[in-house]
């Protein structure tokens, strides 16, 4: 049983919770630390032998040519995590089209790869953004991460299915691959990674990767280069945002260690194709292949 390895690949300055106070014009001035810490991630994988998934940030990929040809050569997938962050709800759906076609374009033109996949910036495809999903398949994407099937402030996908599925849209059929959840009695709370990875306990995490197991689908985790750099440059914010983008920093190292001993992880593109396969066959259970009519 293999699960999705992650890391949305974006510098500790371009998250969601510093838009307020760090615009995207003063980005340049900001000392870039991505290839760094992306070098500790991609260590941790080698020295486990297991191919992840990166959704990179066009505005990174400009920037970081040669990270992203490094990822790649590595054997591991490179997808989309679109251009400069911003979130689906502040955009429109030609923004929005613009910002995953250039992204798709420069990583495609720097591995000589397909880009297969998208993440919103903060799961930003809310319920009313649905749009988006039918501009990722015109787009040419094959599958989404987006929906986070929990109810949050600012994001969530409150209803969405928690294992991945098929959904037939206007535009056509577009693989959904949601990060992992919980289901604990009737709740279903969020542990696919970042901040719950850092701040919660780690059964959490492992609890939810096993109740995958038992579902026989895959979970997917992820984490931010970010998330291991300690001694990233502090931005100032309230302390509630402090307490979630730099809580547990010294923590994330070792506990992906754990991780990947505990867990074996494969792309996502991986699973995707044996969803295709799986959806050829008739005779495959319907289970994971649930038709999405949102
Ligand atoms: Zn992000």
């Amino acid at each position: 049983m293999t699960h999705h390895f992650t890391v949305d690949l974006e510098e500790y300055f371009q998250v969601s919770a510093f838009e307020s106070c760090v615009a995207r014009a003063d980005w340049k001035y900001f000392e870039s630390r991505v290839a760094r810490e992306t070098a500790k991630l991609l260590e941790l994988l080698a020295r486990h032998d297991v191919r992840a998934t990166f959704f990179v940030l066009g505005w990174v990929a400009q920037r970081q040519a040669e990270l992203i040809r490094t990822i790649a050569r590595g054997g591991h997938e490179v997808a989309s995590h679109g251009w400069d962050h911003v979130r689906v709800t502040h955009q429109t759906p030609h923004q929005f089209r613009e910002s995953i076609r250039r992204t798709k374009h420069v990583l495609e033109a720097m591995t000589g790869t397909a880009v297969l996949g998208f993440r919103a910036p903060s799961f930003s495809i809310v319920p009313g953004r649905e749009w988006a999903l039918d501009i990722l398949v015109e787009e040419g994407y094959r599958y989404d991460s987006s929906l986070f099937p929990v109810r949050r402030p600012g994001y969530g996908y409150p209803g969405g299915r928690p294992d991945p599925h098929w959904m037939g849209r206007r535009a056509g059929r577009l693989a959904e691959i949601p990060p992992a959840t919980l289901q604990w009695g009737p709740l279903r709370l969020p542990a696919g990674g970042g901040a719950y990875f850092r701040l919660l306990p780690y059964g959490v995490i492992r609890a939810a990767l096993r109740q995958c197991e038992r579902r026989e689908v895959p979970g997917t985790f992820y984490v931010h280069p970010w998330e291991v750099d300690p001694r990233q440059p502090r931005v100032g914010v309230s302390w509630l945002t402090r307490a979630r983008h730099y809580g547990g920093l010294r923590r994330t190292l070792p506990r992906l260690e754990r991780l990947l001993t505990e867990f074996r992880f494969a792309p996502i593109r991986e699973t995707v194709a044996v969803l295709g396969r799986a959806r050829r066959r008739t005779s495959r259970p319907e289970r994971i292949l649930h038709r999405n009519s949102a």
